[in-house]
C-alpha cells in the first residue's frame, strides 16, 4: 500500500472492514495462535525526559524501586517453572544503574536452567552492550520508534532524534536480535500522514514486531492535559500494519486495554497475535505509572480473551515469523 492510500484507509475506511481484511492476512500468515510473553518491568528509574512518560526523570512524586538481579532472575525462573511461558521480557527505564554486566549476569542465569527467548526493553543504549547482551543470550529488543515524524519526536523526547533511534534499531538487527518498532497513536500535532508513515517504517524496516497503543495522559507529565488517542484510530493503525506487514508480531496493547474495556479483544481481532502479562509483582507494578491507570494484563486476562476471540494461546518461543516468505496456506 502507499502512503495515499494509507491515509485514505485511516480517514474513510470503515474500521470492521479493516479488521476483516486484517484478520483475513492474519490468519493466513501468521494462524490462530496468540503468543504469551511474560512482561517484568524491574526499574521505573528512568534518566530520559520524554514529554508523555511518568518515569521521566523530571517526575519527583514518582516512588522509584529497583529489583536486585537476584529477584528479577528468581521471578523470571519461577514463571518458566510455574506457568510455562517460554518468552521473558525484560522491560525498565532507561536506568543506567543496571550496567553492562549486570544485565549479561541476569540474561546468562535464566537462560542457563531454562530454554527460552529472553526480549530487552531498555531503551538506548551503547552498541558494546547490545553486542555484550546478544552474546549473554539475549535474542530480541523491545524500543518503540514512538513516532516516524522526526520533527515530533524531537519535541517529545528533549536532546533526542528520531535519527539516533533509528541507528541503534539498525544496530540491534545488525547484531541478530529480532527487533521490536512501535508507535504512539494521539500524540500532540501528529496527523494522520505520520501515521502512514509509522505504519510504512514498521513494513520497511522491517520490523519483527511492533507495539501500537494509544497515547494516554499521565498527570505528572507536560503532556497531562492532552486527550488520549483515540480507540477505532489505534485499531486502524493496528489493522493495516497486519495488512501491510503480514507476518509481524502485534501485541495487544496495555494501552490499548487501559484506554477501553473491549480494546484488548478489539485489538485481536484487528490482527494482534500476542499478549504480555505482567508478572511484576504488584507492589512495583503500581509504580511503573507511565499513564494514568495503566491495567494491569494478567495471565487470566490473556486466557479470557483469547478464548474469546476464538484462538489458541501458546507457551511457545514464538520467534520472528519474518523469515517466512509465503502465507502459511
Ligand atoms: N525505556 C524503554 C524504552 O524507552 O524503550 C522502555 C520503557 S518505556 C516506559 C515503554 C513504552 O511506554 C514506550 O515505548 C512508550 O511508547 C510507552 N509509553 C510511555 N508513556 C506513555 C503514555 N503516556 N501513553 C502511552 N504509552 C506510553
Amino acid at each position: 500500500m502507499t502512503k495515499p492510500e494509507l491515509m485514505f484507509h485511516l480517514q474513510h475506511t470503515p474500521l470492521k472492514k479493516l479488521q476483516q481484511m486484517a484478520d483475513k492476512v492474519r490468519q493466513n500468515w501468521v494462524g490462530n495462535k496468540v503468543y504469551l510473553r511474560a512482561i517484568i518491568e524491574f526499574s521505573n528509574y528512568c534518566c530520559r525526559s520524554c514529554l508523555y512518560c511518568g518515569l521521566r526523570k523530571e517526575n519527583k512524586r514518582l516512588k522509584r524501586y529497583r529489583l536486585a538481579p537476584d529477584s528479577i532472575i528468581q521471578l523470571a525462573q519461577n514463571i518458566i517453572s510455574k506457568y510455562g511461558i517460554k518468552t521473558i521480557v525484560l522491560q525498565s527505564g532507561d536506568d543506567f544503574a543496571y550496567d553492562t554486566e549486570t544485565i549479561s549476569f541476569i540474561i546468562q542465569k535464566i537462560k542457563q536452567k531454562a530454554d527460552v527467548a529472553i526480549t530487552l526493553s531498555l531503551g538506548e543504549r551503547d552498541f558494546t552492550e547490545f553486542e555484550a547482551w546478544r552474546r549473554a543470550g539475549a535474542d530480541r529488543y523491545l524500543m518503540k520508534h514512538e513516532t516516524a515524524n522526526p520533527h515530533l519526536y524531537a519535541r517529545l523526547h528533549p536532546g533526542k532524534t528520531l535519527n539516533q533511534r533509528l541507528k541503534a534499531l539498525k544496530q540491534l538487527q545488525a547484531l541478530g536480535y529480532e527487533v521490536g518498532l512501535g508507535c504512539m497513536v494521539g500524540l500532540p500535532g501528529q496527523t494522520l500522514d505520520d501515521l502512514a508513515e509509522d505504519i510504512l517504517l514498521i513494513r520497511d524496516f522491517p520490523a519483527d514486531m511492533a507495539g501500537i497503543g494509544p497515547f494516554i495522559p499521565q498527570e505528572e507529565t507536560p503532556l497531562s492535559q492532552h486527550p488520549a488517542g483515540d480507540l477505532s484510530l489505534t485499531l486502524k493503525v493496528i489493522a493495516l500494519t497486519r495488512i501491510t506487514s503480514q507476518n509481524v508480531h502485534l501485541p495487544v496493547t496495555t494501552a490499548l486495554v487501559t484506554l477501553d474495556q473491549n480494546g484488548g479483544l478489539e485489538a485481536l481481532l484487528a490482527g494482534a497475535n500476542v499478549i504480555m502479562p505482567d508478572f511484576t509483582p504488584l507492589t512495583y507494578s503500581q509504580q511503573y505509572k507511565i499513564y494514568n491507570n495503566k491495567a494491569k494484563i494478567t495471565l487470566e486476562f490473556a486466557q479470557d480473551l483469547t478464548r474469546q476471540a476464538g484462538r489458541k494461546l501458546s507457551k511457545e518461543k514464538g520467534g520472528s515469523l519474518k523469515c517466512t516468505t509465503l502465507p502459511k496456506d
